[in-house]
């Protein structure tokens, strides 16, 4: 019997098979669980719906997290149309973020407050509004929250800026939804990742260097991608990490725990 038999969850952020969302929901479906979709829109829904196909899964939203309360595309509203079609859920994956990608290079000083304020209310608060109102539909035996993050919330990393300041958000948020939905059995868990080649790593100015750096200077010496980063996202989603909540699993090769590299490796 597989491990996620009979499990049921709402996988947000895919935006073609090369996200991060992707490589969690294949394999979460490889696994055996059930799988709802959200899309931010009409675009995206077109790359998603081909993937969707090849595991099978018929259920989508459009969802963009940056809508008030009242639209129809909100992130409360697509729960409560989520609701009309599973009595519970057991899990939600939130992988998604943004900024104006003109802020994702040069000084972090220079980030205007419409883009601060924009790229915290995307990036981090969407996954506590979320948590929020996933809450009536979480399975009553308790569930799985799990949201994606970067060694940049931690320290600095090249342009990564303001983008870096809402993962520290978001990194905060999830130590505060954990201990708020504990006595519910729900784990609230973020994966860090090292970098991926994604349509969004890709906004970041001078995301091959880090990728290459990153890949040199990490002891395992590889970027972790969408097959490492599903297989942890696996453990978090599932009873295998039943007693782990509030923490930040780090799938980067073991980049955070190096704090000077070798001088061979600067070159
Ligand atoms: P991606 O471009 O494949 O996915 C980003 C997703 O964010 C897209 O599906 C997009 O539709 C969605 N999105 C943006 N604004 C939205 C909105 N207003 N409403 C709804 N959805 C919205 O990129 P990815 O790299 O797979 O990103 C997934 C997550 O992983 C992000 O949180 C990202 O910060 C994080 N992450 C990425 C890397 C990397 O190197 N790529 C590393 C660590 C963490």
């Amino acid at each position: 019997m597989s491990i996620m038999n009979g499990k049921k969850g709402l996988i947000m952020g895919v935006a073609n098979e090369r996200s991060i969302a992707w490589g969690v929901a294949k394999t979460l479906a490889d696994n055996g669980a059930e799988l709802a979709f959200s899309y931010q829109n009409e675009g995206f829904k077109k790359r998603l719906l081909p993937l969707m196909n090849s595991i099978k899964s018929d259920k989508f939203f459009e969802c963009d997290v940056s809508k008030t309360t009242s639209d129809f595309n909100s992130i409360e509203n697509m729960f409560i149309r989520l609701s009309k079609i599973w009595r519970e859920i057991d899990f939600v994956v939130h992988a998604l973020a943004y900024s104006d990608k003109e802020e994702l290079k040069g000084k972090y000083i220079n980030c205007s407050r419409e883009n601060f304020l924009n790229s915290l209310d995307i990036s981090a608060f969407s996954f506590t509004r979320i948590a929020k109102s996933s809450l009536p539909l979480m399975s009553l035996k308790g569930g799985s929250l799990l949201t994606l993050s970067y060694l940049g919330a931690e320290r600095t990393t090249p342009n990564y800026n303001v983008m870096g300041v809402a993962k520290s958000a978001l990194e905060a948020s999830i130590k505060y939804l954990a201990m708020d939905l504990g006595k519910n059995n729900i784990r609230v868990n973020v994966l860090s990742a090292g970098p991926v080649k994604t349509l969004a790593g890709a906004a970041i100015s001078g995301a091959r260097h880090v990728f290459r750096y990153s890949e040199n200077v990490a002891p395992l010496k590889f970027n972790p991608q969408l097959k490492e980063v599903g297989s942890a996202a696996l453990y978090l989603t599932s009873e295998l990490s039943s007693g782990v909540t509030g923490n930040i699993h780090h799938v980067d090769g073991g980049l955070h725990s190096v704090a000077i590299p070798k001088h061979e490796d600067l070159v």
